[in-house]
């Protein structure tokens, strides 16, 4: 198995809407937020080679939308989607899975482009199969007002028209077995069914965070964000998951921390703390 960090970007959100309860006064100082409180923010996304087959992790925000849409997100900088993945010496047509977590704009929005004559949508990676839930993919179809924003109609219809649609099996907190080397744990905190993979490598487990840890400056308990939709499961979730991932050493892949690609974790007295932020070039080696 190889894997290689695609990151499609970075963009910003209001810091305060990414901390949720937690004052400004104490967030800043590890997240400093520009003159319109905005704060940086990566779309990391991972590509797998395991046998015959590449995965990806998650395909950012995409570039269909119009630039009312994207003024809002300030994306920045010279990573994207395509260059990366043709950086990494593979062309869209070699995905053969592409594993959204769950359906917000920064997570799914490349997986689907527009076709040649910009007359509608085709899926980016024309060989794939798209892997959602059943459950998810119902609360996405029929977005709540609160969540409707993040759920676009144009990155998730053109998936299922497409036919390359398929659901993961949740079976209680976690998925029947469908690829061989990754689990997924299913959180609800952050929206419904929210899928966490969780990657075997060489003995060590790889946890793709998504959204239920977007970055280190997540990490204590109380640091939830406001886009949560039940912030009090999200506390359960993270609580149990944190101190398993401390005690089980795990290492943990940041989607969103605009600085540090992966980190560890350890029990202290306050609770569970960060251990040590390191690339995943280190981790892999
Ligand atoms: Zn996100």
């Amino acid at each position: 198995m190889k894997i290689h960090v695609l990151n499609t970007g970075y963009f910003k959100l209001d810091g305060g809407a990414m901390f949720g309860v937690v004052p400004k006064v104490i967030w800043q100082k590890s997240n400093p937020p520009d003159e319109n409180n905005m704060c940086s923010w990566a779309m990391r996304s991972l590509l797998i080679e395991d046998g015959n087959r590449l995965m990806l992790i998650d395909a950012g925000i995409g570039d269909k939308q119009n630039e009312k849409f994207f003024s809002h997100f300030y994306r920045y900088g010279n990573d994207s989607l395509h260059g990366n993945l043709a950086k990494l010496g593979f062309h869209a047509s070699d995905v053969t899975d592409v594993f959204l977590t769950h359906l917000h704009f920064d997570h799914c929005g490349g997986s689907i482009e527009w076709n040649d004559s910009k007359s509608g949508y085709r899926p980016t990676f024309p060989s794939a199969t798209y892997w959602s839930n059943e459950k998810h993919w119902l609360w996405a179809t029929e977005p709540n007002p609160r969540e409707k924003a993040s759920f676009l109609s144009e990155n998730i219809l053109p998936i299922q028209a497409s036919g390359q649609l398929k659901f993961i099996v949740r079976d209680g907190d976690f998925m029947e077995k469908v690829f061989p080397n990754m689990d997924v744990l299913f959180v609800d905190g952050h929206t419904e069914s929210m899928m966490i993979p969780h990657i075997k490598y060489k003995e060590k487990t790889l946890v793709f965070m998504a959204d239920l840890l977007p970055s280190v400056g997540h990490i204590p308990l109380p640091y939830v964000m406001g886009y949560d939709t039940r912030p009090l499961i999200t506390l359960k979730e993270k609580a149990s998951f944190l101190e398993n991932s401390a005690r089980e050493n795990h290492v943990l892949f940041l989607e969103h921390d605009s600085v540090n690609e992966c980190c560890t974790l350890q029990e202290t007295e306050k609770g569970v703390r960060l251990n040590e932020t390191f690339d995943l070039s280190t981790f892999l080696s």
